[in-house]
């Protein structure tokens, strides 16, 4: 399960700590050391998880988790908030905020790792192992095979990233943009008909077993996996 992740810890030698732990787990580490960086980022693209530290210059890092829960965009962005303080008012104001989980400093790397894996698994569902199963449809993530009615499809890799969010995001309307997001990671330098043209190779990926009419296209507002007849 390799995440991209964004730290935000304005200490240079915690932030250290935390990449290399997290790279050794097999995650991708994006680095920022203040609020205002870690903004830019995200607006670019959209990483699987941030890590924020309590105490950052400038904008907190309680600030920064409240501001992400504002925004449409970043509304559903899992955050693990970081913190020297152990307090119980402190913590229940960091959920308030938004924190889905709170590491308390000095942690263990591998407490950290395994608090990142939880919080995936609950908040990320496709960016976990677990294989999904849909009205005869599965997706098996460990071995990236596709079978519909038992029966091997071939998905290239896009067409089989973009079935594991919707399978995992199932009877929800994706807009383009929310899909290049969670699926390409980048709203920005890809166009949004990129998405139209992948979704059509997933269909016709899921044709030969009929899987392809749970692919559909909400008109103006976007792409839905639904099992339900419409
Ligand atoms: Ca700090």
């Amino acid at each position: 399960m390799a995440a991209n992740i964004l730290v935000v810890e304005d200490e240079p030698a915690i932030q250290e700590l935390i990449a290399v732990n997290l790279e050794h787990a097999g995650h991708h580490v994006i680095r920022a050391a203040d609020a205002d960086r870690a903004l830019s980022i995200v607006r670019n693209a959209l990483p699987d998880l941030l890590l924020i530290d309590w105490m950052l210059p400038g904008t907190s890092g309680v600030a920064l988790a409240r501001q992400l829960r504002q925004e449409p965009r970043t509304q559903q962005i899992p955050i693990i908030m970081l913190t020297a303080r152990a307090a119980e008012q402190d913590k229940v104001l960091g959920l308030d905020a938004g924190a889905d989980d709170y590491v308390t400093k000095p942690f263990s790397p591998r407490e950290l790792i395994a608090r990142i894996k939880a919080v995936l698994r609950r908040r990320a569902p496709q960016m976990t192992d677990e294989p999904v199963d849909s009205a005869g449809l599965r997706l098996e993530p460990s071995t990236r095979r596709v079978f519909g009615n038992r029966r091997p499809l071939e998905l290239g890799p896009t067409e089989f990233r973009l079935l594991h969010f919707l399978m995992t995001h199932a009877e929800r309307v994706h807009s383009r943009a929310q899909l290049l997001d969670q699926v390409w990671g980048d709203h920005v330098f890809v166009e949004e008909r990129t998405v139209d043209v992948h979704i059509r190779r997933l269909r016709k990926a899921l044709e030969p077993t009929g899987h392809d009419r749970l692919v559909e296209t909400v008109r103006g507002a976007g792409y839905r996996f639904s099992v339900q007849p419409v």
